[in-house]
């Protein structure tokens, strides 16, 4: 690895304006992504900004309803907190299945948002990835690509974006604040993600110079009937193959409200918009679901390796959607 300077920032304004001086910088948070790519030279800092003391001003319930997640908030410490248990539950559990104990209480709320692929080729530097290094190929097309997207790719890059939490926070409609020279933002959770298109290498909407100060849940009372399902080759520590995050209201045999989001199938969480379209205002049954998930993975498409995760992906939506509608596990 090579030598990189340290600074721990004191407020935003002080952050910002630091990785604004120093060339080559970043801001690190709990370090769990960042500085293993660094060990394995796919990233290359001059200089550190810590900012895991400014904006870890914990959870808090805001006078509208919604809830703010500082930026610095542990992972662990979302998924065991009593507001997120019992109102967003979806988001708890996608936390809980991501990662391991020691990592997730390592790793940050900002942290998660920014963490990068783990396609196989973007850790090889002898392999041609356009993420890594742009023009240069991408081997996983027509390579080994199991793990690999199938909505929203493009000729440049199938990667997937790895986090659990944030498929959860896709469907919450989370929003997501952020702070820059010129002042503070926020960005809808369904747009600080991008497709990768012909630049893979630009993975979010969030500006060089800009620093993620917190993630606001908006007040959703039917996400008490939340769910997150991850399907995985292994029980435990690994990424997901397919998962989906759910929550759903019933009203007289109707489906009165749905949220649907999709992990391990692009390039960024999925939020299932169509089949959400589908839902609404249909009967809560299997017939609906089955409808709804065939609708939002028509476009999809497999490299091979991965053809297996279009028809899993209907099924983890059926059967977790039937779980919400109190069905039992139908698929
Ligand atoms: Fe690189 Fe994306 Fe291709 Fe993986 S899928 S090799 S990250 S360009």
């Amino acid at each position: 690895m090579k030598n990189f300077a340290y600074t721990r920032a004191e407020t935003v304004a002080g952050a910002v304006a630091l990785l604004s001086r120093q060339a080559n910088s970043k801001f690190l948070g709990g370090g769990t992504n960042l500085v293993d790519l660094m060990r394995e030279n796919i990233e290359h800092p001059d200089a550190l900004i810590d900012v895991t003391e400014l904006t870890s001003s914990g959870i808090s319930e805001q006078a509208n309803g919604s809830v703010l997640i500082g930026a610095a908030v542990r992972n662990s410490d979302v998924a065991n907190h009593r507001l997120i248990r019992e109102r967003y539950p979806v988001l708890s559990q996608a936390i809980l299945f991501g990662a391991s104990g020691q990592i997730r209480n390592m790793a940050t709320t900002g942290g998660n948002l920014m963490q990068r692929t783990r396609c196989y080729y973007f850790y090889d530097e002898a392999a041609g990835c356009n993420k890594r290094n742009p023009g240069s190929g991408c081997d996983a097309i027509g390579g080994f690509n199991r793990m690999h997207a199938i909505l929203g790719t493009s000729e440049s890059c199938i990667a997937t974006h790895p986090s659990d939490m944030c498929v959860a926070l896709a469907a919450l409609d989370a929003v997501v604040h952020v702070a820059g020279p010129e002042g503070e933002r926020t960005i809808p959770f369904e747009e600080f993600h991008r497709l990768p298109g012909t630049t893979p290498h630009i993975e979010t909407s969030l500006r060089p110079d800009e620093l993620i100060t917190s993630v606001e849940l908006p007040a959703l009372e039917f996400a008490r009937n939340s769910r997150y399902r991850k399907v995985r080759d292994r029980a435990s520590y690994a990424f997901a193959l397919v998962s989906v995050a759910a929550a759903l209201e019933v009203s007289g045999g109707k489906i009165a409200k749905v949220r649907l989001a999709m992990g391990g199938v692009s390039h960024k969480p999925w939020r299932a918009r169509r089949a959400e379209d589908v839902l609404s205002g249909s009967p809560a049954n299997v017939e609906s679901f089955r409808a709804a998930a065939a609708v939002e993975l028509s476009e999809a498409r497999g490299f091979g390796h991965n053809d297996f995760k279009i028809e899993l992906a209907q099924r983890v939506i059926v059967g977790v959607l039937s779980e919400l509608a109190g069905l039992g596990e139908a698929q």
